[in-house]
């Protein structure tokens, strides 16, 4: 199934209006959804309705959410999302974050209980293009999916990272990834019979190595969301100790510093933690020779000999700005699975599927 994002997008922020969102935060999500989609991200891309629909009818993501600031120390701010959707709240703590970097060089939000912030790179692309750098921590409130190294039992989310440098007059530099081998939803699209994920993404509870995502959903019921949360397996961490441990550190400054949910336990409300830092780069190095530097820096990292004729060396974001001028081009090819959960999901809510 190939469907064009223009299509797509209609049809989500449809299907969020006729289940209860005003017509401002169905457009969000549909936009964050599908630019998931055209970057490369199926995972975090409309793949998510059925989920997200799901959770709204539960109650644990509230729409038309608003930020409450809980401490104001100018330069550093801790806001409540109190479980608003993360394509309403995520970006509204970022511009947040980045009028605080302009007025103080820099900043520090913490963003606490957020509905599901998405893809974590598109927070250190609007600092970019502010021309702030930005780091951003992020922990996943109730969601034990990840095993730290050395065991077979859950203890962390997928807890993603993303750094952003803006490079002057050159696209930014987008650093995006979950510290999971591979971020939950990619196994949620293999299992819908998408692309396959690695060998070693997972363990069983025996400790064995696999890529079988039953492993973490468990047996599914036609027509219900596979739930990660029923398997008996485990995500691993990616660069095993090492990313067993950036793990652990974001559960501790996006869940348990800055007063948002760690993992456990006890069990928590699903959500989402997020401790960002902002610099503001022409306060922070006010002449030129920091541009020029890391211009000149990554010119060299670039020009490094491939490992094979036909390679390249990329990088972080211009994979996703590749994918996306394809997909803008040609479509967004769907798993049948992914394509039928919306088709449901629409169906729940009363809206008909136009021909896309
Ligand atoms: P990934 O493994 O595809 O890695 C993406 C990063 O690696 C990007 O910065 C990309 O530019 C870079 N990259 C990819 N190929 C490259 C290459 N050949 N050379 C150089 N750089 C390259 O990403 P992922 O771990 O699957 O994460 C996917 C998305 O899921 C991210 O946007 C992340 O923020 C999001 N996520 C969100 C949550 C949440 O709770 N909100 C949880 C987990 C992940």
């Amino acid at each position: 199934m190939r469907v064009h994002a223009g299509p797509l997008r209609l049809l989500v922020a449809e299907i969020f209006r006729a289940a209860g969102c005003s017509g401002d935060e169905a457009n969000r999500i549909a936009l964050d959804l599908v630019l998931a989609n055209l970057v490369g991200h199926d995972s975090h891309g409309v793949v998510r309705t059925q989920r997200y629909v799901e959770a709204l009818r539960a109650g644990t993501v509230v729409a038309d959410g608003s930020l409450e600031t809980v401490v104001d120390g100018g330069a550093f701010v801790v806001v409540d999302g109190n479980h608003g959707f993360g394509q309403t709240i995520g970006p509204l703590a970022c511009r947040l974050g980045i009028e605080r970097a302009s007025t103080h060089g820099v900043s520090v939000v913490g963003l606490r209980r957020s509905g599901h912030l998405g893809r974590i790179g598109r927070y250190a692309e609007m600092a970019a293009a502010a021309n702030q750098v930005s780091l951003h921590f992020v922990n996943v409130a109730s969601s034990t999916l990840v095993a730290p190294f050395g065991a077979v039992e859950r203890r962390m989310g997928t807890n993603p990272v993303s750094i952003g440098m803006p490079m002057g007059d050159r696209e930014p530099l987008i650093l995006d990834f979950a510290t999971s081998v591979v971020a939950e939803g990619k196994a949620l699209v293999a299992l819908n019979g998408g692309k396959p994920i690695p060998a070693d993404a997972l363990v069983t509870p025996e400790g064995m190595l696999t890529g079988d995502p039953a492993v973490l959903y468990g047996p599914t019921v036609p027509g219900r969301v596979p739930n990660p949360h029923n398997g008996e397996g485990a995500l691993r961490a990616m660069g095993d100790h090492k990313g067993s441990g950036l793990a652990l550190m974001c559960e501790l400054l996006a869940g348990a510093l800055i007063g948002s949910d760690t993992a456990g336990p006890p069990p928590k409300e699903h959500g989402n933690g997020m401790l960002s830092i902002y610099l503001d780069v022409a306060q922070v190095a006010p002449d030129d020779r920091a541009m020029v530097d890391a211009m000149t820096y990554v010119d060299w990292f670039v020009n490094a000999r491939p490992t094979s004729a036909d390679g390249e060396v990329l990088l972080p974001g211009e994979p996703e700005r590749r994918r996306r001028a394809e997909r803008e081009q040609n479509g967004i090819e769907l798993p049948d699975a992914s394509w039928r959960s919306i088709v449901e999901t629409a169906e729940s809510v009363g809206v008909a599927i136009p021909p896309v």
